[in-house]
């Protein structure tokens, strides 16, 4: 029955003069979510609002899906469109769409016409009554309800006239490509993932950085992390993610430096290196997934040693949140089932026993300049790897 969704956006509506450089964003994202599904499309832009219309046959539920991907919908409406063939015509349709919209008549309803022209012969609340005679004329089960409807049924008087009355609640956010781009650090554990989709449905595009250590760490550790990495793709689009090679750096911090210093003097090797791909592929900040006082690293004075490495922001989305928490998010947005695959990560590899919980910046230095820090970088930075990851 329906062969167009009418999108509604939230935020973006109030972007003043720079709303068509969010909408334009939002249009191309839509276009790009529903290329994956089965059908042709056409989104277009019309007076305040964004149609994606079936050129041919479609899977709704497919194409539902994908909407509710795209950052930036409040809302998905399916909608039925027609001509405007007069009122009886129009009362046809509201009828034939609500039997099949709604097999249980059972319902309570209102009628909400609008009209984008005035020249149409009735004014809303005339259309209002009258239509809401029409259904109850062809469905007496049906209840009028004015306050408190089960079903809203919208008719907009436009170019053409718009039916609708289901609204799927979309992911919110802001579209991708309207603010920037930041290079998230991603390991293979839980957090990370759900940290870049946080900060990609803020509109910022996303690049990615593994630290990897071979033979310490497994081609299905890597595997894995490119998994993830198409998983966050499916809401942001291509994410190029870049391999570094960590064997070397983490073999002699091992060697030289103090157990207990271990994961920090790694921790800042990561952000230097990071620092250094995010600059030169033209990303503004750093990603990580943090969260305070979850493990050691992760302590107020852990953080002030791990951010200090860089001079750029470093945005840490679930710093106030519960692991809890962020494992529902990881479920919602589909990450948690690869999350959990037992293959090491360069981290666990290297875990000190004892690692210190309240280090100082001062400390943490003098064990880091143990070891040519700018000549192990650029080694690393040598053999970086590139991989265009596209969503699943
Ligand atoms: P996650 O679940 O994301 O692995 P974590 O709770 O294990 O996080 P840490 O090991 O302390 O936390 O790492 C903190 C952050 O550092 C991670 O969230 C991630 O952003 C980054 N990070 C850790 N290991 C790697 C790695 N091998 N490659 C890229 N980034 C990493
Ligand atoms: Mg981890």
């Amino acid at each position: 029955m329906y062969k167009a969704f009418l999108i509604k956006y939230g935020e973006i509506g109030v972007k003043g003069k720079n709303r068509y450089l969010f909408e334009d964003a939002l249009v191309r994202q839509i276009r790009f979510a529903l290329e994956k599904v089965e059908g042709e499309f056409v989104v277009s832009k019309e007076n305040g609002r964004i149609y994606a219309t079936a050129q041919t046959e479609f899977d709704y539920d497919e194409a539902v899906e994908a909407l509710k991907t795209v950052f930036g919908i409040i809302g998905i409406c399916p909608v039925v469109q027609i001509e405007d063939n007069g009122f009886d015509d129009l009362a046809e349709h509201v009828i034939k769409y609500i039997d099949e919209a709604y097999p249980d008549k059972n319902v309570t309803f209102k009628v909400d016409a609008r009209r984008a022209r005035k020249n149409y012969p009735m004014n809303s609340m005339e259309i209002n009554m009258e239509m809401g005679g029409r259904i109850l004329d062809a469905f007496p089960e049906m209840k009028v309800d004015v306050h408190k409807p089960q079903v809203l049924l919208q008719i907009e008087i436009r170019k053409h006239i718009n039916i609708y009355s289901i609204e799927i609640p979309g992911p919110g956010g802001m579209p991708i490509g309207t603010a920037g781009k930041a290079m998230l650090l991603l390991s293979g554990g839980i957090d990370s993932p759900v940290a870049g989709h946080m900060i990609s449905k803020r509109g910022v595009e996303i690049d990615a950085v593994n630290f990897f250590s071979f033979p310490y760490t497994s081609e299905r550790a890597k595997e894995k992390v490119i998994e993830l990495a198409s998983i966050i793709a499916q809401y942001t689009s291509k994410i190029n993610l870049y391999i570094v090679p960590f064997t070397e750096i983490q073999l002699q911090i091992a060697e030289k430096c103090p157990e207990e210093h271990l994961t920090l003097v790694m921790r800042r090797f990561m952000m230097r290196i990071a620092e250094r791909l995010a600059r030169k592929h033209k990303s503004l900040a750093l990603v990580t997934g943090e969260s305070v006082g979850q493990v050691a690293s992760q302590t107020l004075a852990a953080l002030d040693v791990t951010n200090s490495a860089v001079d750029m922001p470093v945005l840490q989305p679930l710093i106030g949140m519960d692991k809890i928490e962020i494992v529902d998010r990881a479920h919602e947005i589909g990450t948690f089932e690869t999350s959990i695959l037992p293959y090491e990560d360069c981290c666990t590899v290297f875990t000190p026993k004892h690692p210190t919980t309240n280090p100082k910046r001062a400390n943490i230095e003098k064990s880091e300049n143990r070891l040519d820090v700018e000549t192990l970088i650029e080694a690393a930075l040598a053999g970086v790897e590139k991989i265009e990851v596209y969503p699943k």
